[in-house]
């Protein structure tokens, strides 16, 4: 064990602060990372405020983590000693059960160990993320960068990217389709940035009338504010799919109005209570409203290949960790354009 510089949280009213932790000697299956970028996601936010009622403190938020590998163990040949890796938001599970077996370890039967805030199946005690020097990850769960991507830019793939890619994928949006992202934040912008790059015709859905310009410069041949009911009238029972980031319960009732005949909203968002549905917002249509949860390690490295042969990257702001607080604050008004990213040279050299 060996420890390191982080930052923590160690309740939920507190703000971030320095921490010290320990991280485990290198395994035989084993990469260590030096972690230069990480993602602020805003599932970090909410885990630091315990709005899912099952955070352990003290909570070392991130997984969005780009790094070199600096150390690897004597059964790993996939990696070498200055490889560029990402971590998401899994770094272990059973790899034995249905879901494992079909590549869905998010889903693993036994429990998937998530980066932050998941019992260490190694080490005792919980998971630690990726606002830290370093992560040592078993090598199932460590992903290759394509070295044409800008890496900073590249550490929001590992959760924003592959959370929007993955329903998009499973759900098989096609060339043509008509297809709406919820909210522009973290992930509404990659879901923007990957429906338009599977040739979709791609309608930002959003609150802020203030990003209708960015929405296009992203990828959104439309734009639709989502209080004005005019123009929700005027899309209704027109779209193939619809992508729902809102973080917070609301009323879906106005969105599923916007669904074609047989078409199905994802939840991706909204990890709580949402508002009651109106069993003829589904009934009228045979609609569906389904949710996802990020994405599998091999769905993963596949959303990372087709954004190195695609060059999709997020649009970022650079913090650094000593900033993190006030980017937090900012993230809670929707005020970022649309990933911050901690360059984590600013807490080695602290
Ligand atoms: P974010 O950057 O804060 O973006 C959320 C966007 O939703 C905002 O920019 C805003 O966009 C819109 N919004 C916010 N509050 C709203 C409200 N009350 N009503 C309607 N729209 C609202 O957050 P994020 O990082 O993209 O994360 C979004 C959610 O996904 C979080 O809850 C996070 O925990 C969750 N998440 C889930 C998964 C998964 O696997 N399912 C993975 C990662 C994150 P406009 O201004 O455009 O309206
Ligand atoms: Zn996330």
């Amino acid at each position: 064990m060996k420890k390191i510089k982080a930052y923590a949280a160690d309740s939920k009213d507190a703000d971030l602060k320095p921490y010290e932790i320990e991280r485990r000697a290198t395994l035989e299956d084993d990469v260590k990372i030096d972690i230069l970028y990480c993602g602020v996601c805003h599932s970090d936010l909410h885990q630091v405020r315990n709005d899912w009622k099952n955070s352990v403190y003290p909570v070392v938020p991130g997984h969005e983590i780009i790094g070199k590998v600096l150390e690897v163990g004597k059964g790993v040949s996939k990696f070498k000693v200055g490889d560029l890796v990402g971590v998401g938001c899994l770094v272990d599970s059973c790899q034995t059960c249905s879901a494992c077996k079909d590549d869905l370890e998010q889903f693993c039967e036994k429990g998937a160990t998530f980066t932050y805030n998941s019992e260490d199946k190694h080490s005792g005690g919980h998971t630690f993320g990726g606002y830290s020097e370093s992560v040592t990850v078993n090598k199932e769960f460590v992903l290759k960068v394509p070295e044409n991507l800008d890496a900073k830019a590249a550490a929001p793939l590992l959760c924003a990217g592959i959370t929007t890619y993955s329903p998009l994928a499973h759900w098989g949006v096609k060339k043509g389709d008509k297809v709406g992202v919820i909210g522009l934040g973290g992930l509404g912008h990659m879901g923007v940035k990957f429906a338009h790059a599977m040739g979709a015709h791609t309608v930002m859905i959003t609150t802020s009338p203030s990003k209708s310009e960015d929405a296009k410069k992203l990828g959104a041949d439309e734009v639709l504010i989502s209080k004005d009911q005019e123009q929700m009238k005027k899309h209704a029972n027109s779209f193939d799919f619809l992508l729902n980031t809102i973080p917070v319960g609301h009323d879906m009732n106005p969105y599923a109005a916007l669904l074609k005949r047989d078409s199905t909203m994802v939840i991706v968002g909204a990890v709580e209570p949402l508002d009651p549905l109106h069993g003829g917002s589904l009934i009228m249509g045979r609609k569906s409203i389904a949710g996802s949860l990020i994405g599998g390690i091999k769905e993963t490295q596949e959303m990372l290949d087709f954004c190195g042969k695609h060059n999709v990257v997020s649009d970022i702001e650079m913090i650094d960790i000593q900033n993190i607080n006030e980017a937090y604050n900012r993230l809670q008004k929707s005020d970022v354009k649309y990933r911050f990213v901690i360059d984590m040279k600013s807490l080695k050299d602290s």
